[in-house]
């Protein structure tokens, strides 16, 4: 099923300027969206992964039904201050400030493969961000897989892990 039919895009969101490939409309149709894991998940399963991170927000919807059609664990890369109990944070740079992602201590064990998701990769700071976090607390990340990928944005080049990406945009 071709997926672009079912994203669309929205101008000036979430600022003047910005055209934001939304995810919703894909979300609403269960046979795209259905879809989307399947394929998704065959291009996951090769990498091996014991457990899948998402990235706070959209990268839970993407990597729990992935986690439940390969079998493995599901982890939470949060954005600072959501997770309960002790927590690992790191912190990037923004175009303007930093933000943190944190991830709880106890949720990977060393070693483990652990395969990240998110729904969009854009410019790579997101994702780069929660490689590091990933390996701070012992991980081997061997992928990271999202749904769309900004190619014109150049996020690919940033990251030192392959990318899986189903629909490109140039
Ligand atoms: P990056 O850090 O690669 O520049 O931005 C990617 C992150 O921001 C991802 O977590 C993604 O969810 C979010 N993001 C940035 N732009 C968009 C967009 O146009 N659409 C969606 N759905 N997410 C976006």
């Amino acid at each position: 099923m071709d997926l672009r039919p079912h994203i669309r895009t929205i101008p000036d969101f979430p600022k003047p300027g910005i055209l934001f490939y939304d995810i919703s409309t894909l979300l609403a149709h269960p046979g795209a969206w259905k879809s989307a894991m399947e394929k998704l998940a065959e291009r996951v399963r090769p990498y091996r992964p014991d457990v899948l991170a998402g990235i706070d927000s959209r990268g839970f919807l993407t990597a729990a039904p992935l986690a439940l059609l390969l079998g493995c664990g599901f982890v939470m890369v949060r954005k600072k201050g959501k997770l309960p109990g002790p927590t690992i944070p790191h912190s990037y740079a923004l175009e303007y400030g930093t933000d943190t992602l944190e991830i709880q201590a106890d949720a990977v064990e060393p070693g483990q493969r652990v395969v990240l998701l998110d729904d969009l990769l854009a410019t790579g700071g997101t994702a780069g961000a929660a490689v590091t976090l990933l390996r701070k607390v012992g991980a081997e990340v061997p992928a990271l897989a999202v749904v769309m990928e900004l190619a014109f944005l150049g996020g690919r080049a940033r990251l030192d892990v392959p990318v899986e990406s189903l629909v490109q945009y140039d």
